[in-house]
């Protein structure tokens, strides 16, 4: 097929273990509002909500080594959300809650980068959330673990720690909509496909990320990312 122009390079997460194996993205969906001390801390009793962030803001955060970013242009209050990702290997619509898991492919650990500011005046306004979420290299995430590997069955921990102080901390246990039922509401709105990412919301404790602060972070039995902001 002759393309105007080269065609952009394809988003992909190594595998985790392969040497010459990647997971090609195809999108990135994110849950916000999904743990229940968040909606607390927010003052919220809303149900989560759906965003999109585009398969290029993807980057990969080598395990346990420290990945250097820019600063993020346009924001006063960049803030840290550590999450757990699924990566959807198998596509499908209208997916039964109790069919969901046969659809995932495994794990990263992510952050979702977020500019709250930017994302407090849109929900003032009533306007969507893209420049606040949707952002160059606002989805920092592992090597892709395969579920095989990890014990993805019960509660996962999540933990963050800044400058080694502890920021966030929870289990995928205290999650409003489970990985099972928000595979099943996203193929309702959206058909999935293989190579698809959910971030699946983050528990307690986001703040504000400074210049040169150093973050450290993940999923247990997933992977550690470490993230340094020039
Ligand atoms: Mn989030």
């Amino acid at each position: 097929m002759p393309f105007l122009f080269a065609p952009p390079a394809q988003a992909v997460l190594p595998i985790d273990g392969e040497k010459d194996l990647y997971f090609p993205i195809h999108r990135i969906y994110g849950v916000a509002r999904n743990y229940a001390a968040v909606n607390a801390q927010l003052g919220e009793k809303t149900p989560p909500s759906i965003f999109l962030k585009p398969a290029d803001a993807a980057v990969y955060a080598p395990d346990n080594e420290m990945l250097e970013l820019d600063f993020p242009v346009a924001t006063d209050d960049l803030q840290h959300e550590i999450e757990l990702v699924v990566a959807i290997g198998k596509g499908g619509k209208n997916i039964p809650v109790e069919e969901a898991m046969s659809h995932v492919w495994g794990y990263a650990s992510g952050l979702d980068l977020t500019r709250r500011d930017l994302q407090r005046a849109s929900v003032a306004k009533g306007q969507p959330w893209d420049t606040a979420k949707g952002f160059d290299e606002s989805a920092p995430m592992t090597a892709l673990k395969p579920a095989s590997r990890t014990p993805d069955n019960e509660p996962m921990k999540l933990w963050l720690y800044v400058n080694n102080q502890k920021r966030q901390e929870g289990t995928t246990a205290e999650m409003i909509m489970s990985v099972p039922e928000m595979i099943s509401y996203l193929s309702s709105l959206y058909e999935l496909k293989a190579g698809d990412l959910i971030m699946t919301g983050t528990p307690a404790g986001v703040g504000t990320i400074h210049r040169g602060d150093v973050l450290e972070g993940g999923v247990q039995g997933v992977g550690v990312l470490k993230v340094k902001f020039k």
